[in-house]
């Protein structure tokens, strides 16, 4: 494919880096697969806008897959970091940042009494699992199908994000073994979730749930679902776990537990609380968490995890998250530019299915409302790509797939989105219009 003059840059890099990286990329979803085209090399990121290697700037709805609540680059996160830096970036010995950052978490969210650091939601997931199935003496778990909780073998199945952007069936590599104790039900099925609960009686250590799902695009939960998993749950001693780990901080300050009012027995969390750098946390009740070593026997561990630098930047973060008004700020911010989409959609006689939570929003080309992953697949993926583009080309990145959501952070601003306004009337006149060759 021959460079336009606008991402000429990024297609050397690219080709360079598919020269010693699969794919040129170190994460799948990032290659634009989904969309085609060039993936662009980005040089810089300040508040709500990035610049790639061609020196185009972009409005940022990616925000680093929903960890840079404050926008890039916050002075408050730079300032952490830097100072933390000058004094060691790690010491694989404890350091008082783990407690000051745990305590900011278990502050805002009630259900968690304990913290466990680790380095990313994949770890966090992973190892939320191998505490439920320690703590219940069980080994089934339940996940529902286009829900995305990182990449460990036992919940590479029927996974959203990535799988989904590339439509991969679930992965080579996985052995059966791996994923034999694995349920599936599509999300927002109470009553699949209740089948398998009679089919499995006495088997299922834990109900893992994205309580707003975010990897395949955005589906909110409907009405009564996860009050519902809580109380299937409790009447089968099986274990809830609420996979926050793009939802914590960001759709509320307490997250979507907060918001939906439910309790659950383990919450995984990643992406803002770190700022930006890799942090991911898992908690609960202090009954299961004391089940860890070296509390407890349950093993699970890692050299850079709370690491001082991760630590601050978090702490930063949070701390600036804290402030009066930030929630109602982000929700505002996500409801314009959903408000911008459907005005845009409607004038371009474009069907599209909307929706907003806290700082996350997305949307579907879709005649039909979406709410799960089945009908999430129905969505118009090609439109997607031309609208993709469109926005692109008009200044305003959003992820390369149909099946991710968008992130505002507190530094968009009016004139950001008035930018995005404006390139939503292109894209999604481009939605319609014969594709390019
Ligand atoms: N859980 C959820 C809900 C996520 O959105 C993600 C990442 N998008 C993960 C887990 C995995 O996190 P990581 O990419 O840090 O491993």
């Amino acid at each position: 494919m021959t460079a336009a003059a606008h991402d000429r840059e990024s297609a050397r890099l690219f080709a360079e880096a598919q020269e010693v990286m699969p794919g040129g990329v170190s994460s799948p979803v990032r290659a634009f697969r989904g969309v085609g085209g060039t993936p662009r090399f980005m040089v810089e990121g300040r508040g709500a806008r990035i610049t790639d290697a061609d020196g185009n700037r972009f409005v940022d709805y990616v925000m680093s897959w929903g960890a840079l609540a404050l926008g890039h680059a916050h002075p408050a996160v730079v300032e952490a970091i830097t100072r933390q830096a000058g004094r060691g970036t790690s010491f694989g010995a404890p350091t008082a940042l783990e407690t000051a950052l745990a305590k900011r978490i278990i502050a805002a969210l009630p259900a968690v009494e304990m913290v466990r650091f680790v380095s990313s939601g994949t770890e966090a997931s992973m190892s939320a699992l191998r505490l439920a199935r320690a703590g219940t003496g069980r080994n089934k778990i339940v996940k529902f199908t286009g829900c995305y909780h990182g990449h460990a073998d036992a919940l590479l199945v029927q996974a959203g994000s990535g799988i989904a952007t590339l439509s991969l069936p679930d992965s080579p590599g996985v052995p059966p073994s791996a994923v034999a104790d694995t349920l599936t039900a599509p999300f927002n099925d109470l009553a699949a979730v209740a089948e398998l609960f009679d089919r499995h009686p006495g088997e299922i250590a834990a109900v893992t749930v994205e309580p707003i799902a975010g990897n395949m695009g955005l589906v909110l939960p409907a009405p009564g679902f996860l009050r519902g998993l809580r109380e299937l749950t409790r009447k089968h001693g099986a274990l809830l776990i609420f996979d926050e780990v793009m939802t914590g901080f960001r759709v509320a300050w307490g997250g979507a537990q907060l918001i939906y009012g439910i309790d659950p027995d383990l919450t995984c969390l990643g992406k803002v609380i770190g700022g930006g750098l890799p942090v991911a946390a898992y908690g609960g009740r202090r009954d299961l968490m004391e089940q860890l070593a070296p509390a407890g026997k349950v093993y699970q561990a890692g050299t850079l995890s709370g690491n001082p630098l991760a630590m601050a930047a978090g702490i930063a973060t949070l701390d600036e998250l804290s402030r009066p008004g930030t929630y109602d700020r982000l929700g505002a911010l996500s409801a314009a530019v959903v408000e911008s989409v459907r005005s845009a959609a409607a004038k371009a006689q474009v069907p599209v299915q909307t929706a907003s939570v806290g700082g996350m929003w997305g949307f579907f080309l879709s005649t039909m409302p979406v709410t799960d992953y089945a009908s999430a697949r129905a969505s118009d993926a090609a439109g997607f790509a031309r609208c993709f583009h469109a926005l692109l080309d008009r200044g305003v990145y959003i992820a390369p797939s149909a099946f991710e959501a968008g992130f505002v952070s507190t530094v968009h601003d009016e004139a950001a989105l008035e930018e995005t306004r404006v390139a939503f009337e292109h894209a999604m006149a481009a939605v319609t219009a014969p594709s390019r060759t």
